[in-house]
């Protein structure tokens, strides 16, 4: 370890069981691996020459930023030979570009603390998701993740213009610009996002900012199906003029699974909903910030009239209203408490689906079947408006849990997600839990091309092992 501490200073290498433990843990507890030792570096050149020096000595590393992945990509292998690279000590904000609403940052900077700094300029970084007080940059970059405001901002992918890595090599890609123009060929830039810290370590972003909303007005719906969900998405978005932020599906057993979790949060609606929604509309405009005689907000007062028409018509049975920003958190907190509380329940397994929009209850319909007939409890979310499920099984209550039989039903679900041209990883990743099924499943023309470009990188395998690609 002599190599390293020279690198990144002894205090930086953590070889002591305590410090590392952490580090070899995922997030959901289901991937428990070992390393050598967990390297901090400082910044880029470190970076660089800790790659450089793993290089020379054939040691394997996992780079790792908020360790919060749900596929254990994060974390290492048990084979013990290699390193955890972690960027928790890069958290500078490098610069702030307030009029091309930009802002460069290390890749360790957790995400909310980027938002909450560039929250003083009146712009936002709108990566949206539960684990963002822990999640980095770079992590959320190199699974490309999503969340709940994709529908109108884009992905981790979209928000990005530049990139700053270190290659398997060691050398250093120097990509930090804000163009939103540049066709000088290979975009390395988007190979580097999504490749799970396969093909390079991130040390650096360039990332759009988007100017902080005047106005919010949210609502949790109670739909009599699922299937006129859609419909709704696109009439909020056309009276709204396409102001829908988020459309996030909540059905009734997801919800009480999270109050059972956790009492303290409030069910929104006295009935459960059998089709629940969470659905969020967001305006900069002055004029949608506006109040009436009444006290009534004018983006809420479109929401409304949309949803009361919607309610006559028979589409929605039951509402709530969040009238003050505690309430809406409330809501957030119900939504973001999914995850926990699905962990917490003890074994699962979760499919991070995408589908085509109008496909979405066809597919709900057949994997009920398939949780049904394996005797399994399907708790499921999604960020609708996406066409993402979230599709997880856990043993039901009082009942047993058996690994074939959960095995056998996502095998199941991988089919009908096959069957109806989805995708099975989404947003969070192929990680370590599905390199079996990328090996099974995925184009065998794209899968030999994502061999090459690796090998071509990195031709000793060391970054990643066993990740994305076994
Ligand atoms: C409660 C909860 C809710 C979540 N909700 C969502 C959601 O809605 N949408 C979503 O997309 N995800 C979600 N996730 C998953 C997870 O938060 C994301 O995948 C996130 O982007 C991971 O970021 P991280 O910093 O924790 O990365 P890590 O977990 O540390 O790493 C993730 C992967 O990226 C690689 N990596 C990390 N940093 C770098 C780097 N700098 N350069 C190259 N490779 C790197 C790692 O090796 C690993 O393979 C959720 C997780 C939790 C716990």
């Amino acid at each position: 370890m002599k190599e390293f501490a020279d690198i990144v200073g002894a205090a930086n290498v953590l070889t002591g069981e305590e410090d590392m433990a952490p580090h070899l843990r995922d997030w959901t507890g289901q991937w428990q691996g070992s390393a050598r030792a967990v390297l901090l570096p400082g910044n880029t050149e470190e970076v660089a020459a800790v790659v450089k020096a793993a290089d020379a000595l054939d040691v394997p590393i996992i780079v790792q930023s908020g360790n919060t992945s749900v596929s254990g990509g994060s974390v290492p292998d048990e084979a013990g030979d290699g390193i955890v690279l972690s960027l928790k000590r890069m958290t500078r904000i490098r610069a702030i570009d307030p009029a091309a609403r930009t802002a460069t940052v290390d890749a360790g900077l957790v995400i909310e603390m980027l938002q909450d700094a560039v929250a003083e300029h009146g712009l936002d970084y709108p990566l949206m998701f539960g684990a963002r007080g822990s999640a980095m940059i770079g992590g959320a970059l190199a699974t490309n993740a999503g969340g709940s405001n994709v529908l109108r901002y884009g992905n981790a992918r979209d928000l990005c213009l530049g990139i700053e890595a270190v290659l398997p090599s060691g050398e250093i890609v120097h990509g930090l610009t804000g163009l939103r123009k540049d066709n000088t060929g290979y975009d390395l830039k988007n190979l580097l996002i999504g490749s799970e810290g396969t093909l390079g370590i991130i040390t650096g972003a360039v990332l759009k900012l988007v100017p902080t909303p005047r106005v919010r007005s949210t609502a949790f719906l109670a739909l009599p199906q699922v299937e006129g969900a859609l419909d709704i998405l696109n009439r909020l978005q056309d009276v709204s003029g396409g102001l829908v932020e988020a459309f996030e599906y909540m059905p009734g057993p997801m919800v009480e699974a999270i109050r059972e979790h956790d009492p303290s949060l409030r069910a929104p609606l006295e009935r459960t909903a059998e089709c629940g929604i969470l659905v969020e509309l967001a305006s900069t405009r002055p004029a949608d910030a506006e109040e009436d005689e009444t006290g009534e907000v004018a983006l809420q007062r479109i929401m409304l009239s949309e949803i009361e028409a919607l309610m006559e018509e028979g589409q929605i049975e039951d509402g709530f209203f969040a009238t003050s920003e505690q309430q809406r958190r409330d809501l957030w907190r119900l939504r973001e408490a999914v995850l926990e509380s699905i962990v917490a329940r003890g074994p699962f397994r979760v499919l991070d689906a995408a589908l085509p929009l109008s496909g979405v209850p066809d597919f709900l319909r057949r994997a009920g079947d398939v949780a049904e007939a394996a005797g399994l409890q399907p708790l499921v979310v999604g960020h609708l408006g996406d066409g993402n499920i979230h599709y997880s099984l856990s043993a039901r209550d009082g009942g047993s849990w058996d690994e074939g039989r959960a095995d056998a039903a996502t095998g199941e679900l991988l089919d009908i997600l096959a069957d109806m041209k989805g995708s099975y990883s989404a947003e969070h990743g192929i990680g370590r839990v599905k390199t079996g099924t990328l090996a099974k499943r995925k184009d065998p023309a794209q899968l030999e091309a994502m061999r090459t470009i690796r090998q071509a990188l990195d031709p000793g395998g060391r970054l990643g092992r066993g990740v994305l690609l076994s």
